[in-house]
């Protein structure tokens, strides 16, 4: 549980921290590469982390250096890092925390990149992995005894749907001291996990921050190290403990970037932080409207889908997730709603007879979105992988976007008429 969001405290906040009062009110974009030092010695201070002006931009830029300020204020975090996507943002976290040998915990549904990143990618380096559904709290705890190194779950299951009990798999990751990662992708606002006690968050910041489908981005955002206590000095994490005594507080970006970022290059380029930032402008207005029209989009489908067709989405009394919406996600779970034609033929007649809604493979967007999965994101998968992330044959899913929430529904069932 925790408190109801504010929409217009984050209207207030989001137009003011983007913008500037004085001089140019937009946020400036600055596209250079690299940065001139003033002389040796401030050179010396650029990269040693005491001084703090741009080194060169595969490790930072000013424009990036904004959108971090704004997503860490919004999130309650402490600092943030701008990348380059969504998968960016996740995989620069993985590979700074993870060496060859360790354990990811990975609960509930995952976004397909995710899945395959941990399950193919990041296995190619002998990093293990285990995954479990989101109650399943026996696995959770035997995994986090036998020492994972980090636990990752999403905020809402895409395109499953499924709702986790965040507060509940936070508490049990700092009681047993395992660095705790949450794709927040679907709720920001809606949802804030450092505030929860989490470690790490993350978005594609491709979707619901910007909106506007005109920028590819991710951001990956950080709470403080602790005085006392800190998880990050338990002895699983001994490679990280020089890093931490001698950053301190902010140690979670050297972390990720002389471990990664550096390495990897997974960084922001400064246009696609500003277009991000210009959607974040009007981030808590289009929350607030995409989760009430999500609700009354899905509610006109339950009640008037024909047979053969239904709907899936947590404030709907049939979801079994209903109870969890109703005390955890008051103000909604994000722009994602799910229709199940039952066959892969019967979605293709359905999707060609929308009129209104776009086809394509994003979510968040200010436009209303579907996609067929198992022919699409999730072709590659076999059929037991399709089960565990609850992907069945003829299951379409929606994003829900800022038209009139009558229009969409008239647009579904119209194209339902032609099954
Ligand atoms: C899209 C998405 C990602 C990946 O983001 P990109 O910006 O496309 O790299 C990760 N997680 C979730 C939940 C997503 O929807």
């Amino acid at each position: 549980m925790h408190e109801p969001i504010d929409f217009d405290y984050f209207n207030t906040q989001l137009v003011h921290n983007v913008g500037s009062r004085v001089g140019a009110i937009a946020p400036t974009i600055t596209p250079s590469a690299a940065f001139g030092y003033q002389d040796a010695q401030e050179a010396e201070g650029i990269f040693s982390a005491t001084v703090n002006k741009p080194l060169y931009a595969r490790v930072g830029n000013p424009s990036n250096a904004k959108l971090e300020k704004i997503v860490t204020d919004f999130e309650g975090g402490f600092g943030a890092i701008a990348t380059s996507s969504g998968m960016g943002a996740i995989s620069m976290v993985c590979t700074a925390f993870l060496n060859a040998g360790d354990e990811i915990l990975c609960i509930g549904g995952f976004f397909g990149g995710t899945y395959s990143l941990v399950n193919e990618t990041l296995a190619r380096f002998a990093i293990r992995n285990s995954f479990c559904t989101v109650d399943d709290f026996a696995h959770i705890e035997a995994t986090l005894k036998r020492g994972v190194k980090m636990v990752m779950f999403e905020s809402v299951g895409n395109p499953s749907l499924t709702l986790p009990d965040i507060q509940r798999i936070i508490d049990l990751c700092n009681q047993y001291e395992t660095v705790v990662m949450i794709d927040n992708t679907p709720t920001p606002l809606l949802i804030r996990p450092l505030m929860m006690g989490a470690d790490i968050v993350v978005h594609s910041s491709t979707k619901n921050m910007s909106g506007h489908s005109s920028a590819l981005g991710g951001v990956a955002v950080f709470r403080a190290v602790k005085e006392e206590g800190e998880k990050l000095l338990n002895e699983k994490y001994s490679d990280l403990h020089k890093i931490v005594k001698k950053m301190g507080k902010k140690a979670f970006i050297p972390i990720c970037k002389k471990r990664a970022l550096r390495d990897y290059g997974m960084t922001a380029n400064a246009f696609g932080s500003f277009m991000t930032m210009i959607g974040l402008e009007t981030l808590s207005l289009r929350v607030e409207r995409v989760n009430q029209s999500v609700a009354k989009v899905a509610s006109i489908l339950d009640t008037e889908l024909p047979n053969g067709v239904s709907v899936n989405h947590p404030s709907l009394a049939s979801s079994p997730d209903n109870a969890r919406y109703l005390s955890d996600f008051a103000q909604g779970c994000g722009p994602l709603l799910s229709i199940d034609c039952g066959t892969k033929e019967r979605a293709f007649v359905f999707l060609n007879a929308l009129k209104l809604v776009i086809l394509t493979a994003n979510i968040g967007d200010n436009r209303s979105l579907a996609l067929h999965m198992t022919s699409t994101i999730y072709s590659d998968f076999d059929v037991d992988a399709r089960r565990f992330l609850g992907v069945h044959e003829g299951l379409i899913r929606v994003s829900i976007g800022l038209e009139d929430p009558k229009s969409i529904a008239e647009d579904f069932l119209q194209a339902a008429r032609n099954l």
